[in-house]
Formats: structure tokens, sequence, C-alpha cells
């Protein structure tokens, strides 16, 4: 259902600021790739964030809730209803205890690769292996974003979410659970802000440890094209993906404008004004071949999200 004038009104009223129509999902994501959305929020602060949420869900509005759009496919007729946008939402504490240990408390919109540096520079521990992931803390969270063996998950000691009703909730670690590319977070609930428990280290030794960890990632990732990361999540037996996806002979094919990487065969990447449909094509090719050649069933590690038409 579109979204009405009045909605739109409304919704601008409570974000203090117009919404943006029609904007071309490709601006909003890493792949480039994305139709117009009806309407898009970029609330700057919780409280216009809470009362969109409550709004939408009164009204029951179709929306969609976007980071930095490194994780998600849009389709080429974009989307029907209001994404909301936190990216501007970027405030950043740092809470240190005698011992040097601190807690690092980052707000949903924030650029994980901005925290994680940030970190470092502070002489703190701890979120190294992260260096690099392109996400905003409030995706990176959402979707347990990691690398190098660990992930976000193992460091965040609290985190401040909305319900739908736009309501506060403090969840504390241990009260909700996460596992490779998953967060379990209550009910559709959105992230505003996540606090990293975070160790001091000789800022030799973190810096040491930065540059191992992003000259693995630029050995063995693609570069130079628009992409969305890895497309497929590990399967629990044995091979990665991507490995399988190379035995399959997938490296190098083309789709319309994209390709399965020929650096990492689980990036598909958009090398040449690549259509959602390109992408979702060569994804089923791979999938099919993983099914009827290895009896393996993928599961998509990317988000992909359909126009609502
Ligand atoms: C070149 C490249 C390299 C990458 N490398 C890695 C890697 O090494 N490891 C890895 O894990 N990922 C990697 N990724 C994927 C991606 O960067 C991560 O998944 C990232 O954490 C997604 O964050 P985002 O802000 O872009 O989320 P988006 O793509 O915007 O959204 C992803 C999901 O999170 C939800 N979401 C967004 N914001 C919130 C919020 N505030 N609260 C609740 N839910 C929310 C969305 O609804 C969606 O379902 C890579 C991507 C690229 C393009």
């Amino acid at each position: 259902m579109k979204i009405s004038k009045t909605q739109i009104k409304t919704l601008g009223e409570l974000l203090g600021e117009p919404l943006a129509l029609g904007i071309p999902l490709k601006r909003l994501t890493s792949y480039r790739i994305g139709g117009p959305a009806d309407a898009v929020a970029f609330p700057r602060n919780s409280k216009t964030l809470s009362s969109v949420l409550l709004f939408v869900k009164q009204e029951g509005i179709r929306h969609f809730l976007l980071g930095n759009g490194t994780n998600v496919l849009f389709d080429d007729e974009g989307f029907r209803g209001l994404i909301i946008a936190p990216i501007r939402m970027k405030q950043f504490s740092v809470d240190k205890d005698s011992s040097g240990a601190a807690l690092l408390t980052a707000q949903a919109g924030i650029p994980l690769s901005v925290v994680v540096w940030r970190a470092c520079k502070l002489g703190l521990h701890g979120m190294e292996p992260l260096w690099g992931i392109p996400g905003s803390v409030g995706g990176s969270v959402a979707c347990n974003a990691g690398s190098g063996g660990s992930s976000l998950g193992d460091i965040v000691s609290k985190l401040t979410v909305l319900d739908t009703n736009g309501k506060e909730i403090e969840l504390e670690k241990g009260t909700f659970s996460y596992g490779y590319r998953f967060c379990d977070l209550p009910l559709k609930s959105v992230v505003l802000q996540a606090s990293f428990q975070l160790s001091p280290l000789n800022p030799d030794e973190i810096m040491k440890q930065l540059q191992h960890f992003r000259n693995t990632r630029r050995l063995s990732q693609p570069r130079g094209f628009p992409s969305c990361g890895c497309v497929f999540k590990n399967s629990s037996n044995g091979l990665a993906a991507g490995e399988l996806i190379e035995k399959l002979g997938f490296k190098g094919v083309t789709e319309g404008g994209a390709q399965v990487s020929n650096v990492h065969a689980n990036f598909i990447i958009n090398r040449n004004m690549a259509k959602a449909r390109d992408v979702l094509a060569l994804i089923e090719k791979i999938a099919e071949a993983a099914y009827n050649k290895a009896g393996i069933t993928f599961e998509l590690e990317i988000k992909v999200v359909r126009s609502g038409e």
C-alpha cells in the first residue's frame, strides 16, 4: 500500500523536517542497486525515531529499517512504503575505569569502522578484527557482523533498543542471544545504541593487529566494484561458501551487469550497472548447483528486500 500524502506530512512534522521522496535506493546501498523508495526518514535522535516507529505501527505503514545498506539488495522497482534510516544518529562516548578498561557506547548510525578506529586510537583492544566492515553500528549489531573469528556479539555488553511502540528498552548481555550472522533481538526491535566492553592494550600491539586484519581483508576481498559482502552464509558442514562456489565453477560467471567475483566467489559484484534481477539470477543458479551437486542448502547472508508492489 502506498504511503499517503497526509501520512507523509505527519511524518515530516514528527521528524522536524520533510521526508525524502523518491530517492533511488541505489544511492543508499553499497551495491548501488535499487529503484526509488516512496519515502525515506532520517531521524536525528531517539525521540524522533521513537515517534516515527509508533506512527508507522499505528497507521500500518510498510517500512524497512536501513543502516549503511551494506548487506541489503533492494528491488529494481524500489520500495513501496517508508525506509527509516537512523544513520544521522552518531553520538559516541567512552567511560574508562581505573584499570583502563572501558565501556564504549555508540549510537546506531555511526559507521562501525569509525568506532573501531576510535577504540584503537584510545588504546582499547577487542575490535581490531572488525576493521573494514562497512556497516553502521545498528545494522552490524542486528546482523552480528564479524570477521577474523570474532563478532560484535562477543563484545557487546549492553544494547538500548526501541520496541515497535517506540518504547526504549535496555538489554544487558545475556538477555539476548546471538550467533553466526544473527542477533536475536526481541521481535522487530530497533537498535538505538550499543555499548562495547573493551580492555586496554599496548597501542603498538593494537596497531599491529589492525594492520594484520587490514591486509587479510585487502588480499581476500574484491576491490573497486560495488558489492554487498558475502552473499551466502557458510554452511556448517565443511567448506566455506566461497570455496564451494569456486569449486562449482562459478568464479567470473556473469549475468547482465553482475559477476561472481574472481577474487572471492561468495561476493557477487556489481560490475557494470547491474540490476537486482541480475544478482538474483546468479544467486538462484549458485543455490541450485550447491543443492544439486553438493547437497547443500545455502542460506542467504544478504537481505533481499522486495518492492512490495
Ligand atoms: C565490501 C564489504 C565487506 C563486508 N565484510 C563483512 C565482514 O567481514 N563481516 C560481516 O559480518 N559483514 C560484512 N559485510 C556485510 C555488512 O557490512 C554487515 O552485515 C553490516 O554489519 C551491515 O550493516 P549495515 O548498517 O550496512 O546494515 P544494513 O545493510 O543497512 O541492514 C542490514 C540488516 O540490519 C537491519 N538493521 C539496520 N539497522 C538496524 C538497527 N538500527 N536496528 C535493527 N536492525 C537494523 C536491517 O533492517 C537489515 O535487516 C561486508 C559488506 C561489504 C559491502
